[in-house]
């Protein structure tokens, strides 16, 4: 039977769990990417609970309107499994057990010498406008339907199972090769930025966002604003034709605040302009709890050479990462040899509005000391500032100080926080120390 064609494709998650937020509908979200990178058009995706009549509604809708409908959910044995039901429905037809579905599937229970429960025998049933797509990891088949439109021509509907397990390999193996995608390619660019909110972006990227195809879009993100910049041609040469011009005017408008592109972490683009200089680095962190050398110590060296050879070192994770000292009492920066004065400053909690350059000079100070003790010639230092009211009572404090040190000199800088948590204080903290420490060592 030739290819399906499909160009246009609807998501339809079937589960009560995922309407009451027990779980997350991680797989719409990769059938979704699956179907992007094909250029196919997904204007729909919605989530139903365990009800026959919801879903058949929901896939009649779909029907009418998408090439392509993707079912995940509600294969199983038991009562609440209804998704074979309601295709049953949408069809007109009446399930029955279909003798081969039944043969595999007690053969597969007598493997496993488990008798089968009479239940699993829905999982054998199938309806005449329907084939199986066997599953090769669990007890649900899934179903391939094909209805006619009303006004013409025919949607594919596809039942996977729910469990990303067993509904991946399936679409990949079972679903996708019975499918012609849109011979239009679909490229995109994203271009990271730092220390500039959405807004700002925005309007440095004028009239640009308005346009479709190219199309340019902001997205806030942990590690700064992102902008993607896409286009859409009938084959590859000239989508990337249109999308060149327009991300040479991002690039351009974004100028420095751009730190990287598309799949780049922050942390390893920054240990990689440590490491272009020969350089090496140091941390000592009062303030974060240890999440600015998570990130740095996730960051694996880039290139394929620069791995291999760290790998023969025996030192694949550090790169030029030589220590990090992560203290939540004063009393463990003993291990760096602090001078008393600075330790005196950093430790005293009634710090007033007056006393704010002294903590960025102690963060500083922390920072060459980490660079003494690790023998390194560049030191991060992170250090919460903490602000203590004229009634003695300690405040949550939202800002904190960063502290960089290089060959380049010192660069420290006191950074107030939106109060939204201690884990988004931390966080935005580590990624503005990586900021800067790229922003520094950037050749
Ligand atoms: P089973 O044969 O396991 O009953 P099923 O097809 O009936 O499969 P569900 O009962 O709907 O699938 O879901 C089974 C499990 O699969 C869920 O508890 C959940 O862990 C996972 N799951 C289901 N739907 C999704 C989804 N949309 N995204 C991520 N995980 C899902």
């Amino acid at each position: 039977m030739p290819p399906f064609s499909v160009r246009s494709a609807e998501l339809l998650a079937v589960g009560t769990e995922l309407l009451l937020g027990e779980i997350v509908d991680t797989n719409s979200a990769w059938l979704a990417q699956q179907l992007a990178d094909r250029s196919v058009d997904v204007y729909w995706s919605q989530r139903v609970g365990d009800n026959r009549a919801r879903i058949a509604e929901a896939v009649r809708q779909a029907a009418a309107r998408s090439d392509l409908v993707v079912v995940c959910g509600g294969l199983g044995p038991t009562d609440d499994d209804v998704t074979r039901e309601a295709l049953a429905d949408v069809a007109g037809e009446e399930p029955r057990v279909d003798p081969g579905l039944e043969a595999e599937l007690r053969t597969r229970f007598a493997r496993f010498s488990r008798t089968m429960p009479e239940r699993n025998l829905k999982q054998a049933w199938l309806i005449p406008s329907a084939e199986a797509l066997p599953n090769p990891v669990g007890t649900a088949p899934g179903w391939l339907l094909r209805l006619p439109r009303p006004g013409g021509g025919e949607t594919i509907v596809v039942a996977l199972p729910g469990p990303p397990a067993e509904m991946m390999p399936m679409w990949l193996d079972r679903v996708r090769p019975r499918l012609a995608f849109p011979t239009a390619r679909f490229v995109a660019t994203t271009f990271k930025t730092f220390g500039i909110g959405e807004s700002h972006v925005a309007e440095l990227l004028g009239a640009w966002t308005q346009r479709a195809n190219p199309s340019v879009a902001t997205y806030a993100k942990r590690d700064g604003v992102h902008v993607r910049v896409a286009a859409k041609a009938d084959d590859d040469a000239a989508a990337r034709a249109l999308l060149a011009p327009a991300a040479a005017a991002v690039a351009d408008a974004l100028g420095d605040r751009v730190w990287g592109t598309d799949g780049d972490e922050l942390a390893e683009r920054a240990l990689a302009a440590v490491a272009a200089r020969n350089g090496s680095l140091a941390l000592v962190d009062l303030a974060t709890g240890g999440r600015l050398a998570a990130l740095l110590s996730d960051a694996r060296p880039s290139d394929d050479d620069a791995a291999a050879d760290a790998e023969r070192a025996g030192s694949l994770r550090s790169g030029p990462l030589r220590g990090a000292v992560i203290a939540w009492r004063d009393e463990a920066l003993d291990v760096l040899g602090v001078p008393y004065a600075v330790r005196d400053a950093v430790t005293t909690d009634p710090l007033g509005a007056g006393k704010t350059d002294d903590e960025v000079d102690d963060a500083a100070a922390l920072a060459r000391a980490a660079c003494a003790r690790f023998a390194t010639d560049h030191g991060v230092a992170l250090t919460p500032w903490r602000a203590r009211a004229a009634d003695g009572m300690a405040r949550p404090s939202w800002t904190a100080c960063w502290a960089v040190v290089g060959p380049f000199g010192t660069e420290a800088r006191r950074v107030t926080f939106p109060p939204q948590g201690a884990g988004a204080r931390d966080e935005r903290l580590a990624f503005s120390t990586l900021f800067a420490l790229w922003s520094l060592t950037k050749t």
